[in-house]
């Protein structure tokens, strides 16, 4: 990959920080001992796990003991999803938003071969999940709702409190899954009033290999994994201390950064919008309260999957729909739900911007969606 290539794919996973790397490094070198072990190189990465716990649980606004390590957010959401909704027999609906990310619809789905029934919450035009959709799924009993925080895809943010709220009344666990929003607005884990939300390391500059499910103790839910015991018995397997410790530096940085990564997203993404409307382009869910990193946008005529190889020959890496299903020709699920034509939704593409993008990078990749939508544009006239 050359140095010219410029990484507008933020969504999907960042560049790890240099201060984050030289956190690790040490763990990958002399300090290798094991977490569980009592003697001095166990002791050495204990201590590691347990200030990355305290860092990720800030970031969080939540306790320590609150946080159960992962390998990623999709190990996370997997726990969240089988672990809280499996555990109660007695109850067998579960909740999902029509906008969630496989990491929580699959696991979801799942259950349906235990007898579980998954009730599917509308999202509206603008990409907000309906409210009203939620207070009918909940006339049945439900063990577990879970609705995004922030999506992959629009970045429309939910209002997560009121719909946990809601649930809540019920009688009902809520998950959330903030692997978007970790890094990108002010998470608090307390005031959101969830019993487990899901973060991810890669999405916030950190290493890949990394997650956690921040869990309130109250929780019954049962183990991801048996064995050795470690999380609490929860998440047993030998803990990754160096993508932990990555986690952790890299959750240590996000108070400072994150009002100055928002407004610098932001400037880029809004000139990125006054590009995007001259060419006469689509944005999805910007009537709605968004991540300032993210745009969401199609071209009538232009397939997205074509826009991004073009892009992608001009030295610029962008997504079609969402990145994790891009060996999919389907339209993305969450333009499906949001209820924009499956031929718009072909042309959908997302630029996410992140901490080292520059505004120089935007200038350039203007040019190139410029002409690129130009040269498509002609081509399509041309076969018509
Ligand atoms: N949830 C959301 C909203 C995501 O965007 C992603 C990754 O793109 C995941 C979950 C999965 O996280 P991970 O890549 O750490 O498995």
């Amino acid at each position: 990959m050359s140095n010219q290539h410029i990484f507008l794919d933020n969504n999907s996973t960042t560049l790890i920080d240099p201060r984050v790397l030289d956190a690790m490094l040490p763990y990958m070198q002399h300090q290798y001992g094991n977490a569980t072990s009592r003697h001095l190189f166990g002791r050495a990465a204990r201590q590691a796990l347990d200030q990355a716990r305290e860092q990720v649980a800030e970031a969080c606004g939540a306790h320590p003991s609150q946080v159960i390590f992962t390998a990623s957010g999709t190990e996370a959401n997997n726990f969240a999803i089988s672990g809280m909704a499996g555990n109660n027999e007695n109850i067998k609906q579960i909740a999902v938003s029509a906008i969630e990310h496989p990491a929580v619809t699959r696991p979801a789905f799942a259950l349906r071969g235990n007898g579980y029934r998954v009730a599917v919450i509308a999202a509206d035009h603008f990409g907000k999940v309906d409210p009203l959709s939620l207070d009918v799924a909940l006339e049945k009993p439900t063990s577990l709702v879970s609705v995004m925080l922030a999506n992959n895809e629009t970045g429309v943010i939910q209002d997560i409190a009121a719909l946990a709220e809601m649930a809540k009344a019920k009688g009902a666990l809520f998950h959330t899954d903030a692997v978007q929003a970790l890094g990108k607005i002010p998470l608090d884990f307390e005031s959101l009033g969830v019993h487990a939300m899901t973060v991810s390391s890669h999405k916030v500059n950190g290493p890949q290999g990394a997650g956690a499910l921040i869990l309130d103790k109250r929780v019954d839910i049962k183990p991801l994994l048996h064995g050795g015991g470690q999380e609490k018995g929860l998440r047993s397997g030998t803990e990754n201390v160096a993508a932990i410790v990555g986690f952790g530096a890299a959750c240590a940085l996000i108070k400072n950064a994150l009002e100055a990564r928002a407004t610098l997203t932001r400037q880029l993404r809004d000139g990125l919008n006054i590009g995007l409307q001259n060419l006469g382009a689509t944005v999805f869910g910007d009537k709605a309260a968004r991540l300032a990193n993210t745009s969401f946008f199609a071209f009538n005529e232009i397939e997205g999957e074509t826009l991004v190889m073009a892009l992608d020959r001009k030295g610029f890496a962008v997504a079609s729909g969402s990145a994790c299903s891009s060996d999919s020709t389907e339209p993305s699920h969450v333009l499906m739900a949001m209820g924009v034509s499956p031929d718009l939704a072909r042309g959908a593409v997302r630029v996410s911007f992140g901490a080292n993008n520059t505004s120089d990078e935007l200038n350039r990749f203007l040019a190139a969606l410029q002409s690129e939508v130009q040269r498509l544009r002609q081509l399509t006239a041309v076969a018509v």
